[in-house]
C-alpha cells in the first residue's frame, strides 16, 4: 500500500490527500496514463468536462477492476454550462462519459463573475447532493468574496475549493478562509506546472539534502501544510515518483525557506476576471 492520507470534507466524506490530475491530457492518451497511476497506487482522479477526456478517465476505471467505492473521482462544470439547467443536463453528461452512476466530488469549475450565475448553479449542485448523484460538492477558483456570496445565499459551505497554490503562489488569504469555514484547499498546478519551480536553487538544494527529487520536495511541502495535491503526469516514473512521500519530513526550517519563494506568480488565469465559456 501506498499510505495516502486522507482528509474528511465537512460532510463527513473522506478523500485522499495525493490524486492524479489529467489537465491537457488529450482523451486518447488519458485511459493509459490514468491505468499507469491506478497501478501506482493512486485512488484518486481529478478531471472536468471541458478537459474533453472524462470517457479516457472512465475507461481507464473501468478496466481497472478497483472497485466503485475505492475510487474518489470528481469532474467539474464548465463555465458556459452555469445556470440551474444546463448545470443538470452537464452533470448527466458528464456521468456518462465517466460511464459512472454518481461523482464523489463535483466542482464549479471558475466563478466567472461577469456570468453572475455561480448562486443559481450552486442550487443545482445542493440538488444534485440531495439526490446522491454527488458525495460531495466545491467550487475551485473561489476566492473568499465568491465563497462568503454562496455561503450567505445557501447556508452550504463546499466541502472543497480547488485553487492554484504552489511556492511562488502559497494563496494565504483563500487558505485563511478556507480554513475558517472548514472548506478543504486542494491545490492544482501543485508544481506550478513543472518548469522554473522544479529548476529554483532552493527547491534543489533541499532535494539533495533529502536525497529526494525537487517535486517530490515540493509535493511535500503541500502536505505538510494540509493541502490536497493533484500533480499531473504522462510519464510512468515520474508517476510513481510523485507517490513516494510518505517516508520522508521536511524540517520547519525547510518549510520555512519555501515559504520564502512566494512572488505572486500564477500559471493561470486569474478569477477575478476570468470569464471564459
Ligand atoms: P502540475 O503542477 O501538476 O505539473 C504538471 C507538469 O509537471 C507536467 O508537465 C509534468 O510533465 C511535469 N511533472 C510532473 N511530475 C514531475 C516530476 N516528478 N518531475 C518533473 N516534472 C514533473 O500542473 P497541472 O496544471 O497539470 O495541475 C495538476 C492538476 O490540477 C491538473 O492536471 C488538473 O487536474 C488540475 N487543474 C485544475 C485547474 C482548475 O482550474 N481547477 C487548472 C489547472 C489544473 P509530464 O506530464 O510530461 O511528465
Amino acid at each position: 500500500m501506498t499510505g495516502i492520507p486522507e482528509v474528511t470534507l465537512n460532510n463527513g466524506v473522506r478523500m485522499p490527500q495525493l490524486g492524479f490530475g489529467v489537465f491537457q491530457v488529450p482523451n486518447e492518451e488519458t485511459t493509459a496514463a490514468v491505468t499507469s497511476a491506478l497501478e501506482a497506487g493512486y485512488r484518486s482522479i481529478d478531471t472536468a468536462a471541458v478537459y474533453g477526456n472524462e470517457a479516457g478517465v472512465g475507461k481507464a476505471l473501468a478496466q481497472s477492476g478497483i472497485p466503485r467505492d475505492e475510487l474518489f473521482v470528481t469532474t467539474k462544470l464548465w463555465n458556459g454550462e452555469q445556470g440551474y439547467d444546463r448545470t443538470l443536463r452537464a452533470f448527466d453528461a458528464s456521468l456518462e462519459k465517466l460511464g459512472l452512476d454518481h461523482v464523489d466530488l463535483y466542482l464549479i469549475h471558475w466563478p466567472t463573475p461577469e456570468r453572475d450565475l455561480y448562486l443559481e448553479t450552486w442550487q443545482a449542485f445542493e440538488k444534485l447532493a440531495a439526490d446522491g448523484r454527488v458525495r460531495a460538492i466545491g467550487v475551485s477558483n473561489f476566492q473568499p468574496a465568491h465563497l462568503r456570496k454562496v455561503i450567505d445565499s445557501s447556508g452550504t459551505v463546499p466541502a472543497v475549493n480547488q485553487i492554484e497554490l504552489h511556492p511562488f503562489l502559497q494563496q494565504a488569504e483563500v487558505r485563511a478562509f478556507d480554513a475558517g469555514h472548514k472548506i478543504v484547499t486542494e491545490a492544482w498546478s501543485p508544481l506550478a506546472k513543472g518548469g522554473e519551480l522544479l529548476s529554483h536553487p532552493t527547491v534543489r538544494e533541499l532535494a539533495e539534502q533529502h536525497g529526494r527529487t525537487p517535486a517530490q520536495v515540493v509535493l511535500r511541502w503541500h502536505l505538510q501544510l494540509g493541502n490536497v495535491i493533484i500533480p499531473k503526469s504522462v510519464t510512468p516514473a515520474r508517476i510513481r515518483e510523485n507517490l513516494a512521500l510518505f517516508d520522508f519530513e521536511l524540517a520547519e526550517a525547510d518549510l520555512a525557506r519555501l515559504a520564502e519563494l512566494e512572488n505572486g506568480q500564477r500559471t493561470g488565469p486569474d478569477p477575478d476576471t476570468f470569464n471564459a465559456a
